[in-house]
């Protein structure tokens, strides 16, 4: 598959732009955020708090590690249609954005992270304080945005369309289920929690991952490197390897030296025992890209 959809004019596209508070964002985060604190601690009970773990680390691993990032961005394995649609469903369960949303994000910051300068939003360079704010509560519009091609393999797919236009919605039915099943209690835990943890999650990882913590690989002539989490292995599913992405996006497996662990590498060997996942992707098999080691 070819590294990069996005395409642009002058080097300067991915530099020049403004950040703007987004209203949609900012009010979807706060309302997940709101429920979790005032309505997860007035719920909490043992019950409650384990169907949190439980379906936050099943949506970061099949959703967003196996779903949205390794298959639906990466296309770094194959596997049956309707695992894909599964996946892709549980990826869109973070609260992040829709599939179609996330995969234009992840392409321009990827493309952009590889030039030699590009906007501070881009690179997670503005300090903590300042990316926290722009990350989950702001949107970058570039003065001249670089086009962006989604296969039609993907952005003409009806499932994908489907939640692209109603990802928030997407919470309501499992929000119902929740609720029958242990009232409000699970659905502040189980939804509101979940998503907020997620969301917060992600910009934490995304602003370490572009500014501390040692690396294996270095991209020449790059306006950003990933850096390596170790301790955040497990919790991330293996996502904190962004080292070893920044050199081998298209691997599925990220977690590439002895002791680097990768949950999300095993469920994918699992899967492929069982017959449900095949032509794995490793850097073995791919050119690294502009790395030196
Ligand atoms: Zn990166
Ligand atoms: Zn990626």
């Amino acid at each position: 598959m070819t590294l990069h959809r996005a395409q642009v004019r002058d080097d300067n596209d991915v530099l020049e732009g403004v950040v703007r508070y987004s209203p949609l964002r900012s009010l979807w985060l706060t309302t997940m955020l709101c429920g979790a604190l005032v309505g997860g601690a007035m719920t909490a009970s043992p019950a409650a708090i384990t169907l949190f773990v439980v379906t936050t680390s099943l949506v970061l691993l099949l959703g967003h590690s196996l779903g949205s990032h390794r298959k639906l961005i990466h296309n770094s394995f194959a596997c049956p249609r309707w695992l894909e649609y599964l996946l892709v469903w549980f990826g869109v369960q973070v609260g992040l954005a829709g599939p179609l949303g996330l995969l234009r994000q992840h392409e321009l910051r990827d493309f952009a992270q590889r030039r030699p300068h590009c906007h501070p939003y881009l690179r997670h360079g503005a300090g903590m304080l300042t990316d926290a704010w722009w990350q989950l509560h702001c949107d970058l519009v570039l003065t001249n945005a670089p086009s962006i091609r989604i296969e039609t393999a993907i952005a003409g797919d009806r499932f994908y369309r489907f939640l692209e236009r109603t990802w928030m919605l997407q919470q309501l039915p499992v929000a119902l289920l929740f609720w029958a099943w242990g009232g409000w209690a699970f659905v502040f835990w189980g939804v509101c929690a979940r998503v907020a943890a997620c969301v917060i999650g992600h910009w934490l990882i995304g602003y370490f991952a572009h500014n501390h913590g040692p690396m294996n690989f270095e991209v020449s002539n790059a306006a950003v490197q990933g850096h390596n989490i170790r301790f955040a292995s497990l919790i991330t599913m293996g996502e904190c390897w962004h080292n070893n992405h920044h050199a081998f996006p298209g691997s599925a497996r990220l977690g590439l030296l002895p002791g680097e662990w990768d949950p999300g590498w095993w469920t994918l060997c699992l899967l492929r025992r069982a017959g449900l996942a095949w032509n794995l992707a490793v850097p073995e098999h791919l050119q690294p890209k502009g790395t030196s080691a």
